[in-house]
C-alpha cells in the first residue's frame, strides 16, 4: 500500500480532526506509513498560520509510541513557501526533528487562490502563469525541503478549473520548476486531494511524466486530508498512474532520508 504522507490534524487552524482519528483511519485503509504534515505558514495575508510545533511535536512523539506495533508515523510539517522567509523557515525547521518538510505555495500575489478573490481581477491563465512563477522564485530560496507540495494547486480554484489547462500550455514555467528541482534533490509530490474537484491528481499526471522525462527519481504520495474520510483518498489509483508515469518506486522520507519502496 502507498504511504501517505501528507495529512492535517487539528494543529492546523483548517482541520478539527483529532490525531487519533486520522491515525486510525490509515490503519482501516490498510495503510502502514503516514507522515502527519501540519501547515505552518508564516507571514500570511490573514495573520500568521502558525503552529503551536512544541506541542504539536509532542503529541505525535506519543502518538507514535502508542500505536508502534500497528504504524509507521512520522513526524512531518508543511511549510508555506515565501521568498522573503527563507532564513526564518530554515531555523524553525533545524529547531525540530522533523522526518520530512513539504514545502508548499499557497499565494498568488499574496492571496490564497483558495479564497477564489484573486480570479476577480486576474483571468485563470494569469493567475496560473504567476502562480508557477511564484513557486519558481519562492524555490530558489527556499529553505531545506523534501518535497514540493502539489504543484498545480491552483488550478483547483480558476474560474474555470482545467477547462483550458494543460502542462503543455504552461511547459515553460512549469519546466523551469522540475528542473530546479531535480537539481536540488526535492522530490515532487502527488497530491491526491485534487480529485476532490478536478478530474486529476495535483500535480497533472503530464507533469509528473515530464518530471520523470527530466531525470525526476522521486515521487511522495499524499490525499492532503482535513478529515480521517480523506486519508488515503483515491490511492488505489496511484500504483498504476506512477508507473504510467514512469516510475516503479515511490519515495518516503524517515529522519530526512529517502526511503525508496516498490509500487
Ligand atoms: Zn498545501
Ligand atoms: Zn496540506
Amino acid at each position: 500500500m502507498i504511504a501517505d504522507c501528507h495529512m492535517h490534524t487539528e494543529f492546523s487552524a483548517d482541520s478539527e480532526a483529532k490525531l487519533t482519528d486520522q491515525v486510525e483511519a490509515a490503519i482501516k485503509k490498510g495503510i502502514s506509513h503516514i507522515c502527519i504534515t501540519d501547515h505552518m505558514d508564516m507571514d500570511f495575508p490573514k495573520g500568521e498560520f502558525l503552529l503551536d510545533t512544541d506541542r504539536y511535536v509532542e503529541s505525535i512523539q506519543k502518538v507514535q509510541e502508542e500505536y508502534k506495533d500497528r504504524i509507521h508515523i512520522c513526524l512531518g510539517v508543511e511549510v508555506g513557501l515565501q521568498e522573503h522567509l527563507q532564513e526564518r523557515l530554515q531555523n524553525y525547521i533545524d529547531s525540530y526533528p522533523f522526518d520530512f518538510v513539504i514545502g508548499s505555495m499557497h499565494l498568488v500575489h499574496g492571496e490564497d487562490p483558495y479564497d477564489r478573490k484573486i480570479f476577480d481581477r486576474m483571468s485563470d491563465e494569469e493567475a496560473y502563469r504567476d502562480y508557477f512563477t511564484a513557486t519558481y522564485d519562492a524555490l530558489l530560496k527556499a529553505p531545506k525541503i523534501h518535497t514540493l507540495g502539489h504543484l498545480d494547486y491552483v488550478v483547483r480554484y480558476g474560474k474555470e478549473m482545467d477547462k483550458y489547462y494543460s502542462y503543455k500550455k504552461y511547459s515553460d514555467e512549469i519546466d523551469q520548476i522540475l528542473k530546479l528541482i531535480i537539481e536540488k534533490g526535492i522530490a515532487l509530490e502527488v497530491n491526491t486531494a485534487g480529485y476532490k474537484t478536478l478530474p486529476f491528481t495535483n500535480p497533472h499526471p503530464d507533469v509528473i511524466r515530464r518530471y520523470r522525462e527530466l531525470g525526476g527519481e522521486m515521487v511522495t504520495v499524499g490525499a492532503d486530508g482535513h478529515s480521517p474520510e480523506a486519508v488515503g483518498y483515491h490511492f488505489e489509483e496511484i500504483p498504476e498512474l506512477l508507473k504510467s508515469c514512469g516510475f516503479r518506486y515511490f519515495t518516503v522520507f524517515e529522519a530526512k532520508k529517502p526511503k525508496f519502496i516498490e509500487l
